[in-house]
């Protein structure tokens, strides 16, 4: 154990300070009075406490401090220049119940922000309420419910979900009230358009969709599977939590989709994780627009600090630069894909979008995906996102972003080659991993519900 790994309260020395004040001739205020004992703080010096936050700090994985593939959510690096701006005071110090004539500069931030978003996506309005992406499709769910009933069309109550979504989108349309079908996908990864056929009817109020899906492969017969929908008048829903491999490049508002959310805080630049903060805008197509709350633009609007980077990393890379984006993501995913595959098994070898899915060790000797995660960690990798999508038993989600370098990806790639003849020589270890992180493998619900915070 290393010295600093120990407790604060086992480097407390009693009458150790890090702070000096001057005498002071003041007397406590009349009623107050001295507490009998001290409160039993760790003594220390500052040096110590400096120490002890740090090393608290590096005992977690961050995006800042190592290479973080994780598949469906994004952990893209996020340029220091968009949190400098965020925290400028004139932005920090708003109160949404300001008159509106004195916060002109956040209205035209969130005006600018509609029409970048508009301009990105080929919706028609945003609006930034929403906190997170299931937020947003919550928002986005009960528009569509609006528009059906605005045309006395009460009985659609059915939402169409592939069998490889995000878990949010049954999810929200449960909340809403709507009732959840499944749509099969084929070998393929796509949506099989036979089985969508079937389910459309008079009850559909829409289809939720993500494209590229959640296995990272585009829905080439989107345009097919829009006029189904629309033709049977249902709406379609894009859930755009991952837009990072369209942007600039393709538009859901040109492949037929009516309502879609975003996440600002995957693929615009916020560090996320956690539980936020996020920000997941609405956008809608012309005839879902007057049922956006209105003002679009005013008081209360969501995680505006969010929004804020977001709108500086717009803005930073520009119309064409932020076309790279994507395409170094998806290169980047390719690139990892072709250079494991004869060490690790890919359910659907076709090119991907930004991440791609393995189904495991190509030859496992027991060792599950969970213990390739794990071994991860040892390198000072971030795990993958793992057994996610659900369409495969040992999924492992892999997606790099446009900020790696090729010589990042090269040593990930490396070490997952390490790990695969790890795999052959000792199993054992691998079932033990991680062996030099601060703790190994909590039993991760607990650790996540019942938390032990307090020295004991
Ligand atoms: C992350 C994600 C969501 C949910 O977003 P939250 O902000 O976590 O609520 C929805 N869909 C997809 C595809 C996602 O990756």
């Amino acid at each position: 154990m290393k010295y600093y790994d120990k407790l604060i309260f086992e480097l407390s020395k009693p009458g150790r300070t890090g702070y000096s004040l001057p005498e002071t001739e003041q007397q406590l205020p009349k009623g107050i009075v001295w507490r009998e004992t001290a409160p039993a703080l760790p003594e220390v010096s500052e040096v110590d406490v400096v120490r002890h936050y740090t090393n608290l700090s590096q005992m977690n994985f961050g995006v800042d401090t190592g290479f973080y593939p994780l598949g469906s959510c994004t952990m893209k690096y996020n340029p220091k220049v968009n949190e400098e701006i965020a925290a400028m005071p004139a932005f920090t110090g708003l109160h949404p119940l300001q008159p509106a004539s004195t916060v002109k500069g956040a209205l035209e931030v969130l005006a600018g922000m509609d029409k970048a978003l508009a301009a990105i996506t080929g919706m028609k309005h945003f609006t930034f309420l929403p906190c997170a992406g299931a937020h947003g499709e919550l928002t986005g769910l009960m528009l569509m419910r609006e528009y059906h009933m605005s045309r006395g069309d009460l009985a659609r109550t059915k939402v169409i979900v592939p069998d490889s979504a995000h878990g949010t989108n049954p999810a929200s349309a449960a909340v809403c009230g709507l009732d959840i079908v499944v749509v099969k996908s084929k070998a393929d990864g796509l949506v099989d358009v036979e089985a969508l056929k079937a389910l459309l009817g008079p009850d559909v109020a829409g289809i939720m969709l993500t494209n590229p899906n959640t296995l990272g492969l585009f829905e080439r017969d989107i345009k097919e599977i829009a006029e189904l929908v629309h033709g049977c008048g249902g709406l379609l829903y894009y859930d755009g939590a991952n837009m990072n491999p369209l942007l600039g490049v393709v538009r859901p508002g040109d492949m037929g989709f009516d309502i879609m959310h975003l996440n600002l805080h995957k693929t615009f630049s916020t560090p996320h994780g956690g539980g936020g903060p996020g920000s997941g805008p609405v956008g809608v197509s012309d005839k879902v627009v007057p049922f956006l709350h209105i003002p679009h633009v005013s008081g209360f609007h969501g995680n505006f600090g969010v929004i804020l980077r977001a709108y500086a990393y717009i803005l930073m890379l520009g119309r064409e630069h932020i076309k790279l984006a994507g395409k170094l993501a998806t290169l980047g995913a390719n690139y990892i894909k072709e250079s494991l595959k004869d060490c690790y098994k890919l359910p659907i070898p076709t090119v991907c979008k930004h991440e791609f899915v393995f189904d495991g060790l190509l030859e496992d000797n027991g060792v599950s995906t969970l213990d390739v995660a794990k071994r991860l960690l040892d390198y000072g990798f971030h795990a993958p996102t793992i057994y996610f999508p659900l369409l495969f038993h040992q999924a492992i989600m892999i997606e790099p972003t446009e900020t790696e370098s090729l010589e990042t990806l090269d040593a990930f790639i490396a070490v997952m080659r390490k790990i695969a003849e790890e795999a052959k020589s000792d199993p054992e270890m691998l079932h033990a991993a991680p062996h030099n992180t601060p703790i190994g493998r909590p039993d991760e619900t607990t650790a996540a519900r019942q938390p032990v915070l307090k020295y004991d």
